[in-house]
């Protein structure tokens, strides 16, 4: 985990419903709540399912690679982005079925494109906390 994060960020807030997904984003590791009964994998962190209306639900790890689904180039941040702009604002859709929003970082903003391939990074959030960013591989 690098010391600085690409843009800013909070440490999270949170629940009984989100420690252990917090305890993976402080640990590198991205864990997502899976559905015991119908096998689908949750986005967002909550202990029920949604497909299903399961309350079986157990966080598993995912590979932190994907591709980016959609994104936009914000030109011009406010609050604590406005000195950070251009950056990426993307869906990427996880190997595993997700599409998460997330910023993309480490990249030359006009580089991103639609299809390409990324793997998360855990960016540092303050209080000891992480939280999930992309970065373009290859
Ligand atoms: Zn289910």
């Amino acid at each position: 985990m690098s010391t600085e994060p690409f843009l800013p960020t909070r440490p999270p807030r949170r629940t009984h419903e989100t420690a252990q997904y917090w305890d993976g984003c402080a640990e590198g590791r991205l864990l997502l709540p899976k559905c015991n009964d119908c096998g689908e994998l949750i986005w967002y962190p909550r202990l029920f399912c949604p497909f299903c209306a399961s309350t079986s639900v157990d966080y598993t790890e995912v590979s932190g690679r994907g591709t980016i689904y959609s994104f936009t180039i914000m030109r011009r941040g406010s609050g604590p982005f406005r000195d950070h702009a251009p950056y990426v604002f993307a869906y990427v859709e996880l190997e595993e079925g997700p599409r998460l929003t997330t910023n993309i970082v480490g990249a030359d903003p006009e580089s991103v494109f639609v299809g390409q391939a990324v793997q998360v990074v855990f960016e540092p959030a303050g209080d000891g906390e992480a939280i999930f960013r992309f970065t373009p591989i290859g």
